[in-house]
């Protein structure tokens, strides 16, 4: 997590293309929730409440120790529920931010925030600390579907948070989404669909569900006592979200992503332009320059490294001009826009194309690739087959 970035920020980095100057990110990860979902695999701990404070005090020093690099263009605060701390934490945290390598104009500060944990008073107070970008887990609005996935919120909660930031003057809102669960019925995606549109965010995520290993519901799938996710469904389920939300002004600028104009969010733009961020927190990862790394992941470790005024890393590699090449693409492929083709040539030279000429011919007679305005992209009617097209490609 050193060195120092040479990219600077791009006068547009929401447009939802691909970047060929990606900016420069920080995120900040917070290893707590209230309760773990059935289907969660992050690196985060329910019943932590005693390291909330320790945790905080030692990722502020962290930042100012350790941040360095240009200006940021987006900074991202997820977990876990970054929420489940106080807004006047997430202010320190921030302010660190601002202090070390400072943020560019206009920077997009996003913080991820669960139905339970927010209301008016504390969206305010978040917008107050410089938080102008709000990503709400509302992952389903059918009961029977949120009771499956183990949230602790209602969808009326769900919709009442995003409500509240709305009052509170945020304007720039997120709503995730998990489709294609065992519970979901197709009009219970269709009634999620329709009521998120009616909520007029300018972003929405939705995933498709998987089953993890090591989460409550992969034993649940294993033992037979849950069915598990078809891919079928989920499939059909994605061309209703692209349906509905084409037809409401949300367009899908990456395969599980979509968004009003302008309002793609920066700092995942920035992942699928291959930029360079720095990671604080625990297990947090950065990218800059070619060298990969992460952090320590457990909060008690990584307190007790930062307490001891020794580093968080926990690993790190680097990689070579091929690899980065082929990790680009492969990121930006995801894009709906695909990747321009001149702009990926300066950033990574023009061997790593060169190499797969054949195999994107190939891919391009089998419609899974395509090749339009010097973008070399995955086209809308094989987007939700695209790691086909991506394991052959690399
Ligand atoms: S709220 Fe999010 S991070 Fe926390 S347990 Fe549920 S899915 Fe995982």
């Amino acid at each position: 997590m050193t060195g120092a970035p040479s990219l600077s920020a791009p006068p547009d980095g929401r447009s939802g293309a691909w970047l060929e100057d990606p900016g420069f990110g920080i995120y900040v990860h917070i290893p707590f929730c209230l309760h773990r979902c059935h289907y969660c695999d992050f690196n985060t701990y329910e019943g932590a409440n005693a390291l909330h404070g320790p945790y905080v005090d030692a990722l502020e020093r962290d930042i100012w120790t350790n941040a360095s690099g240009p200006p940021a263009t987006s900074v991202f605060f997820g977990g876990g529920t970054p929420t489940l701390l106080a807004p006047r934490q997430l202010a320190r945290l921030l302010a660190a931010i601002a202090g070390t390598v400072g943020l560019a104009p206009g920077a997009e500060i996003t913080i991820e925030a669960n139905p339970e944990t927010v209301d008016a008073a504390a969206f305010e107070a978040l917008l107050a600390a410089g938080f102008n970008r709000f990503s709400i887990g509302v992952q389903s609005l059918a009961p029977r579907v949120l009771r499956g996935l183990g949230r602790t919120h209602s969808a009326s909660a769900a919709l009442g948070a995003v409500g509240a930031a709305r009052r509170a003057g945020a304007t720039d809102i997120n709503i995730d989404l998990i489709y294609g669960s065992p519970w979901e019925r197709p009009e219970d995606w269709r009634a999620t669909v329709e009521g998120t549109i009616a909520a007029e965010v300018g972003h929405v995520s939705a995933y498709a569900l998987t089953v993890e290993e090591g989460t409550p519901l992969h034993v649940l799938v294993a033992s037979g006592r849950v069915p598990d996710v078809d891919p079928d469904i989920q499939a059909e389920r994605f061309d209703t979200a692209s349906e509905l939300f084409g037809a409401a002004g949300l367009d899908r600028y990456e395969t599980s992503n979509w968004a009003r104009r302008g309002r793609a969010c920066r700092h995942n733009l920035l992942y699928w332009s291959a930029g360079e961020y720095l990671g604080f927190g625990a297990g947090a990862h950065g990218h800059v320059a070619g060298r990969r790394s992460w952090t320590l992941k457990l909060p008690r470790d990584y307190i007790a490294a930062v307490g001891r005024g020794e580093g968080t890393e926990a690993g790190c590699e680097r990689l070579e001009v091929e690899a980065r090449a082929g990790e680009a693409m492969m990121l930006g492929l995801r894009l709906a826009s695909g990747v321009e083709l001149g702009a990926f040539e300066r950033r990574f030279g023009g061997a790593w194309l060169e190499g797969r000429s054949a195999v994107i011919d190939s891919l391009r007679a089998s419609g899974l690739l395509d090749i339009a305005a010097g973008r070399l992209r995955i086209p809308a009617s094989a987007a939700f087959v695209a790691d086909e097209a991506l394991c052959q490609l690399l």
